[in-house]
């Protein structure tokens, strides 16, 4: 497992979710991360913001806490929406290796901020956001895919951008030669 601070490696912008101050992740991961970066423009780039986090220690306590919260929170504000409470809240695997790592972007230099209110935006405005950053959006979300990420299945924790690292040798299992172009 790699420690990563605050700031750049080989290109890819690290920015710890407070109050996390670094990421750990598996070398195998971040490989794929650079590879995914590689394939996307120069002005699109990737921003990884969270990683494996112990479920031990303060800030396991901490994400346990605002968890906690958060539950009780969305649970009022969408009532209609409780089936998604364990794909937004449950720890997602972040707590078992540095597999699971969350993903932003940064277009032309800037944060793209497609959940403003965190998981807690409603879901108009995120299709709103998407609509308007789509292509980004898209590009971002194969280049994962082809380089061994599995996206999450919750549309709001796919926006956040949660993935985890199957594998490069597994694009067979994905279903993304489908996508692509017959020889
Ligand atoms: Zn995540």
């Amino acid at each position: 497992m790699l420690t990563l601070q605050r700031g750049r490696h080989h290109g890819l912008h690290i920015a710890p979710r407070w109050p996390a101050t670094h990421i750990q992740i598996e070398e195998d991961a971040l490989q794929g991360l650079l590879d995914a970066q590689a394939r996307l423009p120069a002005e699109l780039r990737l921003l990884v913001t969270r990683g494996f986090e112990s479920r031990q220690g303060r800030l396991g306590d901490f994400r346990r806490r605002v968890r906690r919260l958060g539950i009780r929170v969305f649970r009022a504000c969408y009532p209609g929406r409780h089936d998604e409470i364990d794909a937004i809240f449950g720890a997602n695997g972040h707590d078992i290796d540095g597999h699971h790592v969350d993903v932003s972007l940064v277009l032309h230099g800037k944060r793209l901020r497609l959940l403003p209110l965190g998981v807690f935006t409603p879901p108009r405005w995120q299709d709103r956001r998407v609509a308007r950053h789509a292509e980004a959006v898209a590009l971002v979300k194969h280049s994962l895919q082809y380089c061994g990420f599995d996206l999450h299945h919750n549309p709001t924790e796919a926006l956040q951008i949660h993935c985890d690292y199957r594998g490069s040798n597994q694009l067979a299992d994905s279903g993304i030669l489908q996508l692509l172009p017959k020889p």
